[in-house]
This record gives structure tokens, sequence and C-alpha cells, in this order.
């Protein structure tokens, strides 16, 4: 018999131990992946988060006190094919949320902020803005100006809520004149554009930040190819629905790297506030 017939067999990783990159392949240690914040090491790619995970790399720790977690509950008044599960789904597990924005008061750096975070999963309602969505928003807001503290949001949004009909898009008006209260008050307005950001939020409020950044990579833009070349009459650029085009042509401030991203909140929220 070979020697090497008699080795013992390798030892089996525990379960979970590696996580593949989505866009590379790449195989990764999950500690490391998780250390560098779930972007790839290979590739770069930034990789979707929770609204828990974000919130735990970017307020101070132990900061962060959510308010208006299990307030309100969106209906489905249209019977739309679905929707229902996908509420129900949503709230499966301890403690659930009942929606898909999670809104919170927290500080960065010492600075007292409001944060209003959208779960892409919740309900695997890819952070689409139903008439739950639009009032925590809007609350969120109403935080923000009674304290004086910033708004700063983090999107993950495929749009418009379509279960919800008319009533979605309404939500648009709705967060936009939140954004303009605080733009009367000069309460400051911070938007993080991460993957991906499109439809109705970006026609909205997530277009709408006295500063907006984005996450390298994200899809950010309105509408897919489609749509975008019967609305021009032309093709549109391969890239236009990234944050790179979006900042080449003047619709956001800066793409900063998720381990950056901190940070420069910090120094923004300190120049704004000054
Ligand atoms: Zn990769």
């Amino acid at each position: 018999m070979p020697d090497w017939f008699r080795r013992p067999a390798p030892a089996v990783a525990p379960e979970g131990a590696f996580t593949k990159c989505t866009t590379c392949g790449a195989i990764l240690y999950t500690k490391d992946f998780e250390r560098d914040f779930k972007v790839c090491i290979k590739c770069g790619h930034h990789h979707r988060l929770t609204a828990d995970e974000r919130i735990a790399i970017t307020a101070d720790e132990g900061s962060f006190v959510e308010f208006g977690r299990r307030e309100l509950r969106s209906e489905d008044f249209l019977q739309f094919p679905g929707y229902v599960d996908k509420l129900v789904a949503g709230e499966d597990g301890d403690d659930p949320r009942t929606d898909g924005l999670v809104t919170g008061v927290a500080t960065l750096s010492g600075q007292p902020c409001v944060l209003a975070i959208s779960d892409f999963e919740w309900g695997r309602l890819a952070g689409t803005m139903g008439s739950v969505f639009g009032e925590k928003f809007a609350r969120a807001a109403d935080r923000a100006l009674d304290e004086k503290s910033a708004l700063i949001t983090f999107c993950a949004s495929g749009g418009a809520r379509m279960q919800e009909g008319l009533t979605s898009l309404m939500q648009m008006a709705k967060t936009s004149l939140s954004v303009a209260q605080l733009d009367r008050a000069k309460v400051p307005y911070i938007v993080v554009l991460t993957n991906p950001s499109t439809g109705g939020a970006v026609a909205s409020y997530a277009s709408l930040g006295d500063v907006i950044y984005a996450e390298p990579g994200a899809t950010v833009g309105l509408s897919g190819e489609r749509v975008a070349a019967q609305a021009q009459s032309v093709k549109p650029p391969a890239n236009y629905r990234t944050a790179e085009f979006m900042q080449e042509h003047g619709q956001l401030d800066k793409i900063i790297a998720r381990k950056d991203l901190t940070t420069t909140l910090a120094k923004t929220l300190a120049f704004l506030g000054s």
C-alpha cells in the first residue's frame, strides 16, 4: 500500500470557516473577511452588510439606541400576491423588526447623530420604501430636528415598494419633505449610497444629502438599461449605473472605501457641526 494511502484524511474546515467572494470567486477566511468589513481582499468588492453590521462598524461602541423597532407594521391593502408572506418572513426570529428601515440615535467619535439604515434583506423586500419605511424615515428626521443633530442615512434599496403601489410612490414626496425641513433648520443630512441604491430611493431622499458618499462599485441609478434607453432614445454607457459614473458626473461627492467610511463621516459631522 503506498504511503499516501495511509495518511490521515485532511482536517475538515469547520462550517463557515471560509467565505466565497460572489464577484471574483476567491475563497476567503471568514474571520479575515469579517475583519475586513466584508470587503474582498482580492477584488475589493464591498459585500452587502445587514443594518446591524452597519451599526456595529459605524456607531461608537454601545452608543446606538434604536427607536421605532416594532411600532409600525405594513398592511397588505392591495392584496398584492406574496406580500403578506414577505412581511411575515421579515418578522421571523427573536425580537424582529417590523420593517426594513432601522432608525436610532448614536454617537460617531462622540458626536451625536440620528441613523436611518435600510436593511436590504429584511423580508426579502430589497430595502424598498413602503408606507412604514417612509414614516420611519420621517420620524428619524423629526428626531434629528428636535435634537439638532445630523441625520445620516445608509441607502441599500431597490426603490419604491411596488406591493404598496401609489402609496409607496408618495413616500418619495414625504421623505423629500422631511429632508427639506432639515435643510430649513440647517440640520445636516448625510447620505451614504451602498449597493444597490436605485429607483425611488435615489429619486428622493437618497439624492438630497448635503453630502452624498458612496461605497466603491455600488450600483447607483434610477432605472435599468432597458427603461433608460427607452426614455432617452439612446443606449446608455455600460457603466452608467455605478457610483463611479455618478461621481464622474457630479451626482455624488465622493466614493469612500468602507474601511475609511466611519472616520470620514466623523470628520464630516465635525465640519458641518462647526
Ligand atoms: Zn472578490
